[in-house]
């Protein structure tokens, strides 16, 4: 990365701030059409960093030193749940560098149609001592989000290409198209099929880990139901295929590259 950038800030935040958005601005291609580079967004633009000038894509950054874990510090949890109702919500770079070299070590990308209100935690209040007294945050989960739409852009200081990036982001389109209040159900039906890691599956599989669909959309009493609806929302969006009735097919399997 860039290192130069930072020399005239005394803070390693700020350094590590304007180093890593210096690197993006200088190397990420938009995921989402052929545009080679991305944009830096105007100054104050609210939880958005970059954007394509070709789609007009947005994206936030999102980086620290240490390693890419399962849960990812956000901003104000009633601010990103109301962004992700009104499904006007960034799409995000999670990168992770090395402190000493200012290499990337790691890039992920979700895709913005990919959270949905089942990827988020509301973290506790901050205590009255805070300077943000009540203030309260959220966490990204990630394990709640597919492993189809947490896509590797560097892995281990490689970076992959730019075509297998936009192949897997394309792959995800259709769900884009899905109403936003509909899609965080779609989700995790296909999180859940995903993780059933099987090449063919009956209703009866996604039933059996409806417990976790449930806790996460506990006011809903009609689940099975629900979940048979998702199903076919799938089969259309091309993730999975119809064998017989309550069987089905997965079309491809994910996380192999
Ligand atoms: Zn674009």
């Amino acid at each position: 990365m860039p290192r130069a950038v930072g020399n005239s800030y005394k803070s390693l935040a700020q350094r590590a701030r304007v180093i890593t958005e210096a690197w993006a601005g200088q190397n990420l291609f938009c995921p989402c059409c052929m545009a080679e580079r991305i944009l830096p967004s105007p100054p104050n633009t609210r939880a958005v960093d970059f954007w394509c000038g070709s789609c007009s894509e947005r994206f936030q950054l999102k980086a620290k030193s240490s390693a890419i874990v399962n849960k990812v510090v956000d901003g104000a949890y009633t601010t990103m749940l109301a962004a992700l109702r009104s499904d006007v919500a960034p799409s995000l770079f999670l990168l992770r560098y090395n402190l000493l070299s200012w290499n990337v070590v790691d890039l992920l990308l979700v895709p913005h149609f990919a959270l949905s209100p089942s990827s988020l935690e509301r973290r506790r209040p901050l205590s009255a001592t805070a300077r943000r007294a009540g203030w309260v945050g959220c966490f990204i989960v990630l394990s709640n989000i597919p492993l189809d739409a947490r896509i590797p852009m560097v892995q281990g200081g490689v970076p992959l290409s730019s075509a297998c990036v936009r192949q897997r982001f394309n792959r995800l389109r259709p769900l884009k198209e899905i109403d936003a209040a509909d899609r965080g159900w779609t989700l995790d039906v296909l999180n859940v099929v995903r993780g059933l890691r099987k090449v063919e599956f009956e209703n009866g599989d996604v039933y059996a880990e409806s417990r976790k669909i449930e806790s996460l959309h506990p006011d809903n009493r009609h689940i099975r139901d629900k979940i048979r609806q998702q199903l076919q929302f799938l089969r259309d969006a091309g993730f999975i295929e119809h064998v017989e009735r309550g069987r089905w097919r997965v079309r491809e399997t994910i996380g192999a590259s």
